[in-house]
């Protein structure tokens, strides 16, 4: 793929409403002056939400099991079996953790795990259905592809048959980790079990999740092996997914949420010399609106970031600060910490020159804080 357009020519192109190219998502994501690319990505978002607000969602991150078989080489939450500190904990136990995080307000708990091939799928739908019966006002935002294709291969079900039970037990909605660059190049070189995991296999999940009726999120981890031409594909991918979901009359994606790799105690450190830094982030935040035509609302993080990369960001074409990710483990093992709290959270937004609302998992806005 070679570049061959301008700013001017896709910045007229995106004025005027049109698509872009993947030829032109090229040249945004190579050779684009940084600020013009943020004050085009700017003007697309309020064309998708129009008034001055910020949402952010009251969260946690919990995990059930870390034990996994999958050995993701940009991972360093998983342990095998034999691991003294592996561990994997009780629908009593996950209820517990669910119903601590609703005393401090949560209304969202993203659950999250290892590829553990011991669970059975009642296991899962028991979490769902526990999660609704004890804690009605928390939206169990469960689960992520991979996990999906680890409870079909255990339980030999079809993919459609496995979101089907989970929906059955009351989930909703469907978190978008496991995609990191949907490009199998960078697939191929990130996995030490290819051809598992391939781009195709977390695609099918959101599509089959889209055709019953979940909203589902898409998200990017880039920063490690992939070229430009592979984010360009990821793009490309999430756009047509999305395209499909809305001409059958379905809703799909709710947000893109595009993060960086963190390098801390993951074997492909030794393959990734450097963190990608803020300036690759914001460009990221800023094509990802652009390209995305079709997807309303883009996540510009606090969290992976950093607090004042991610209040930038809020000018880059980002209508949404995150959750506040009460627990995050996954990173933290990756030697990332970074925490918040609502109070701050409304703060960034305002320091950003926005107005803060608190919002569901679905984006529907609870409460505007004027
Ligand atoms: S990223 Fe997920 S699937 Fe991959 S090794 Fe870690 S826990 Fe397992």
């Amino acid at each position: 793929m070679t570049t061959v357009a301008s700013m001017k020519d896709v910045a007229a192109k995106v004025l005027a409403g049109e698509r872009i190219t993947p030829e032109d998502g090229l040249y945004l994501l190579k050779e684009a002056p940084l600020l013009d690319l943020g004050s085009l990505a700017q003007e697309v978002r309020y064309r998708h939400n129009p008034d001055p607000i910020v949402t952010f969602v009251i969260d946690t991150n919990l995990n059930y099991t870390n034990i996994c078989d999958a050995f993701c080489t940009f991972c360093a939450f998983y342990r095998t079996e034999k691991d003294s500190d592996a561990y994997t904990y009780t629908v009593e136990q996950v209820m517990e953790m669910v119903g601590q995080a609703s005393a401090k307000g949560v209304t969202t708990v993203l659950l999250q795990g290892g590829l553990n091939s011991k669970l059975p799928m009642e296991y899962y739908e028991e979490l769902v259905r526990e999660t609704k019966r004890l804690y009605p006002h928390v939206l169990p935002h469960y689960f992520s592809a991979p996990e999906i294709q680890k409870m079909s291969q255990v339980s030999e079900m079809p993919v459609s048959e496995v979101l089907r039970r989970l929906k059955e037990a009351g989930q909703e909605t469907l978190p978008g980790g496991g995609s990191e660059v949907l490009s199998n190049r960078v697939k191929r070189r990130l996995s030490r079990l290819w051809p598992k995991g391939r781009a195709e296999d977390w695609e099918e999940v959101h599509r089959e999740a889209h055709r019953l009726g979940y909203r589902t999120t898409a998200t990017m981890m880039y920063g490690h092996l992939e070229q430009p031409e592979d984010v360009i594909e990821h793009l490309e991918r999430t756009r047509f997914l999305q395209d499909e979901a809305l001409v059958a009359g379905m809703e799909g994606f709710t947000a893109f949420v595009p993060w960086s790799y963190k390098r801390g105690n993951t074997p492909l450190a030794k393959r990734v010399k450097e963190e990608s830094g803020p300036n690759p982030y914001l460009r990221m935040i800023a094509i990802s609106r652009i390209y995305l035509d079709n997807i309303q609302h883009i996540q510009a993080s606090w969290f992976s970031e950093g607090k004042k990369t991610g209040e930038v960001a809020l000018s880059f074409g980002g209508d949404d600060f995150g959750g506040t990710l009460f627990d995050e483990n996954v990173m933290q093992e990756a030697g990332f910490y970074n925490r918040t709290s609502t109070e701050e959270t409304q703060s960034m937004i305002r320091d950003a020159g926005f107005t803060p609302a608190q919002r569901t998992t679905k984006y529907e806005i609870l409460r505007v804080f004027e």
